[in-house]
C-alpha cells in the first residue's frame, strides 16, 4: 500500500481514511503522528519536532482545524479523531492479544484505561503500564524495551510524547508507536469527551475549551492564526 500524502504548512499529511491507515500502519508499523494546529506552529519554532513529524510513518489530520486547513488548499480529507484511531488499533491487536504498551496519565488513569478498554476486548494483553509522571526516562525506556509491546500508546501530551517516542522507537523498531494526548483520561473515565453533536460539528476544541478555560490560551491565537497562514499558502504557495 503506497501512501498518499497532500503538503499543509510543509507537513505531509496522509489523506487515507480510518481503514485505510490502519491497514496501512498495521502493515508498516513505525511512527503514528496525530496532527493539530498547535503542532504545526510548534514545529516551526523547534525543527527538531518538525523532523519528527515529517520522518513519521503516518500523518493523521486530527481535529478540525487541520480539516479546515486542508479544505482551503482545496483538499477533501476528513479528519481522523487520534483517540479512535487509537481504539481502532487496540481493537485489531487485542484480536491476536499482542502486547500493548500503556505510558502516560496520572497514577492509575492508565489502569483504568486498559481495564475499561479490556472490558470491550477481552483477550487485550496490556504488556507494560507506566503513568506519564516519570524522572527516569532510561529506567521506562529499558522496561518498555523489555515488555516487547508491539503497539506503544503514549499519552504524555505534545510536545512531550513525541520527543518521548522519538527515543522509544529505537528501543522497539518494529513496533507502533503513537502520542494520544488525554485518551487514557477518557478512556478510564475520568474526563468526558464532548458529547457527539460537537464532535459532529467539529467542535470539540468549544466544548473542552468551555470545561477546561485553561485550554483557551492553547487556541488562541494558534487556531486563527494558522488559518491565515494556511490562507498565505494558498495564495502565495508554501513559502
Ligand atoms: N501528562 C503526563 N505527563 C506529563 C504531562 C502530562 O502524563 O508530564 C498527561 C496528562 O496527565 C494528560 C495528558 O498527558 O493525561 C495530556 O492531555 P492533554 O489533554 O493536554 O493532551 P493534548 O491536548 O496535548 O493532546
Amino acid at each position: 500500500m503506497e501512501r498518499k500524502t497532500v503538503k499543509l504548512q510543509g507537513y505531509n499529511i496522509d489523506s487515507f481514511n480510518l481503514n485505510e491507515a490502519l491497514e496501512y500502519i498495521t502493515e508498516k508499523r513505525g511512527t503514528i503522528v496525530t496532527i493539530n494546529p498547535e503542532m504545526i506552529s510548534y514545529g516551526k519554532k523547534n525543527s527538531e519536532f518538525a523532523a519528527f513529524v515529517n520522518n513519521a510513518d503516518l500523518v493523521i489530520p486530527d481535529g478540525i482545524g487541520v480539516e479546515i486547513g486542508l479544505k482551503i488548499l482545496g483538499h477533501n480529507i476528513r479528519r481522523i479523531a487520534g483517540i479512535e484511531f487509537a481504539k481502532e488499533l487496540v481493537k485489531k491487536f487485542s484480536e491476536t492479544s499482542r502486547p500493548i504498551a500503556f505510558i502516560g496519565a496520572k497514577p492509575q488513569i492508565a489502569e483504568m484505561a486498559a481495564d475499561n478498554l479490556r472490558k470491550e476486548y477481552n483477550t487485550l494483553n496490556a504488556c507494560y503500564i507506566q503513568n506519564g509522571y516519570f524522572k527516569d526516562d532510561e529506567r521506562v525506556l529499558e522496561e518498555l524495551k523489555l515488555s516487547g509491546a508491539e503497539l506503544v500508546l503514549i499519552a504524555l501530551g505534545s510536545p512531550k510524547q513525541e520527543f518521548f517516542i522519538q527515543r522509544a522507537k529505537e528501543m522497539l523498531p518494529k513496533s507502533i508507536f503513537i502520542g494520544i494526548g488525554g485518551s487514557f483520561d477518557v478512556w478510564s473515565g475520568t474526563v468526558k469527551r464532548a458529547p457527539e453533536i460537537y464532535q459532529k460539528l467539529g467542535l470539540e476544541w468549544l466544548y473542552r475549551t468551555v470545561k477546561e478555560p485553561k485550554r483557551f490560551k492553547r487556541i488562541f491565537p494558534t487556531l486563527p492564526l494558522f488559518v491565515i497562514n494556511v490562507i498565505i499558502e494558498k495564495i502565495f504557495g508554501d513559502k
